[in-house]
């Protein structure tokens, strides 16, 4: 494979090359990571952080749950924080405050709070993905969001500073935040209350019935593949009442379970998938004059694309 930029530094152990990258991804699509890095903790990380060269394209890859990388896979290096960064840590005072690594499962991390008999992390039960990632998208259900728990976040600049970040800095917004490019998660503080671990259990079931319900949980997809437009019915009427319930192009389906999320029948490519999201985005545009905003990022050959592009 060509290489037109500095090689990453040699990290002994972990760097590895030519990484397929589809298994770490809910959609089960995608290529090779040109590099994949991880990192049996934060000073790995830092030294290898500061050592790359500027020029490199860098990713920084959570549990991959709100993803579709292209066929051709990522020409740069992936950094994974999951498999090394993923502490979580009660403060000592008070004792309701979680420090949480940006590896760390948002699942574990759920059930490491209910363990522990602190409430407000229930709604992270059921969202796949890491911290690092559920900041980043400011992921949310059943009325709560990351930034509603959220004290501030530990930052990584592309020089290897440390800044430490409110949601309020941060610009949480529904499904998004504006961290700067380049820059990486390396941690996040956590407010949750005090709350009787078997009542945490049954709101966390009652959740849980709910997905099981209403979504095709099973089923390889990235979640909700549109975000729900402001003052308008949410994304999956719309997608229903243009008729494409059940659409297909290769192995990339809608969903017949829930319009909105798409998933991948067995060997759905990269391209598929795209072509789907924008035949779905074209249709419900001209049925409704809604223009529907991809709530799932796009890996590109070297960096993050637009999903798909308004002509
Ligand atoms: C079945 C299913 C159900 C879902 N339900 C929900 C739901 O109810 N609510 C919801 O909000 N979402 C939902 N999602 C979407 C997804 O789980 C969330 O968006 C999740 O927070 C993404 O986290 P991740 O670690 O997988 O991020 P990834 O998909 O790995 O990455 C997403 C973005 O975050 C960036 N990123 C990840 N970690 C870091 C880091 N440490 N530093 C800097 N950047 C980073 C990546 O570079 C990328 O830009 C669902 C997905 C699935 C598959």
């Amino acid at each position: 494979m060509e290489c037109p930029f500095p090689p990453p530094p040699p990290l002994p152990g972990s760097l590895a090359e030519g990484v397929p990258l589809a298994s770490r991804t809910t959609w089960r699509i995608g290529g090779r990571a040109r590099w994949l890095a991880t990192f049996k903790d934060v000073v790995d990380l830092l030294w290898f952080w500061t050592r790359l060269d500027p020029l490199t394209p860098r990713f920084v890859l959570g549990g991959g749950s709100n993803l579709l990388i292209n066929d051709e896979g990522f020409g740069g290096v992936v950094l994974d924080l999951t498999s090394g960064l993923n502490r979580i840590q009660v403060e000592e005072s008070p004792a309701s405050v979680l420090s949480v690594q940006a590896g760390a499962l948002t699942r574990t991390l759920a059930h490491t709070a209910r363990r522990l008999g602190l409430g407000g992390a229930e709604f992270l039960a059921g969202i796949p993905g890491s911290i690092g990632g559920a900041v980043v998208m400011n992921a949310g259900a059943h009325g709560r969001e990351m930034k509603d728990i959220l004290i501030d976040a530990q930052l990584l600049d592309p020089q290897g500073r440390q800044h430490s970040l409110t949601p309020d800095a941060l610009a949480m917004s529904y499904r998004q935040s504006r961290i700067p490019p380049g820059w990486l998660v390396l941690s996040a503080r956590l407010r949750l209350t005090p709350e009787d671990p078997e009542r945490i259990r049954q709101t966390m079931q009652r959740y849980n019935r709910h997905r099981l319900a209403a979504q095709p949980v099973g089923q390889p997809s990235a979640g909700s593949t549109f975000k729900n437009p402001v003052a308008a019915p949410p994304a999956w009427q719309l997608i229903e009442a243009a008729g494409l319930r059940d659409a297909s192009i290769g192995q990339a389906r809608v969903s017949s379970k829930h319009c909105n999320f798409f998933v991948n029948m067995g060997q759905a490519t990269a391209t598929d998938m795209r072509q789907l999201v924008g035949k779905v985005r074209d249709a419900v545009f001209d049925h409704s004059g809604i223009r529907l905003e991809s709530e799932v990022e796009y890996l590109g050959r070297l960096g993050l694309e637009p999903m798909v592009r308004y002509c």
